[in-house]
């Protein structure tokens, strides 16, 4: 199985993602949790275009899709194989989302992802509205410039929620105690266990 945690930043991804690795974990199953952009060279090189200077937009969307394609041959593609649960905190949802939000078309988007990366049997988005999620960003200190980051998570938003009718995508809100939050994400994934 592959499950994907999508949603802007601030809703929770990382933290829900390691709690379900955790969680599954304790009910016997092998499980790898891990994130994109990954800590391989193409995902070292955009945390540090992040941090130094943004690259132009085809370039960083480039990185992206050799940062996945890699993660998929190296990680994503033999997990599966050995039938371990792989959860992915980040995956060509935010490709299509943040890319989108750049100015290209995230139906392109997802075609060129899907082309090597292996479809995820659920993903779920983590939403909270651009306020709330600023509000939990800001508490961590990270905020550099609120109104573009405003205007670029409101756009990336409207992407995830577009996802949502799709049969494999799942919306979790995030504005609720933490237990409740992860509560949730347990009975969605032991639904799809069951199967
Ligand atoms: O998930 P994490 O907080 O580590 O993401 C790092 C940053 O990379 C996020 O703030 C997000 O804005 C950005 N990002 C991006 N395009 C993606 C995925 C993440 O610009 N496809």
């Amino acid at each position: 199985y592959c499950i994907a945690f999508e949603g802007i930043d601030g809703t929770g991804k990382s933290t829900h993602s390691n709690r379900l690795a955790q969680s599954l974990r304790e009910k016997g199953y092998e499980v790898v949790v891990d994130h994109e952009p990954t800590n391989g060279p193409w995902g070292r090189k955009l945390r540090e275009s992040a941090a130094t200077g943004r690259l132009s937009s085809e370039q960083e969307l480039e990185y992206f899709l050799n940062d996945r394609k890699q993660h998929v041959e190296e990680l994503i593609q033999p997990s599966m194989a050995a039938g371990k649960i792989v959860i992915l905190d980040r995956y060509y949802f935010s490709t299509m989302a943040y890319q989108g939000a750049r100015g290209f078309d995230p139906v392109e988007i997802r075609k060129m992802n899907e082309e090597f990366a292996p479809v995820p049997d659920l993903v779920v988005i983590m939403d909270l509205t651009v306020d709330d999620a600023l509000a939990r960003i800001g508490a961590r200190g990270d905020i550099a410039n609120e109104f573009e980051k405003r205007d670029n998570l409101e756009k990336c938003r409207e992407i995830f929620l577009g996802l949502v009718p799709e049969k494999f995508v799942r919306l979790v809100s995030s504005n609720a105690p933490e237990a409740e939050v992860s509560a949730r994400i347990d009975t969605l994934v032991d639904q799809l266990l069951a199967d």
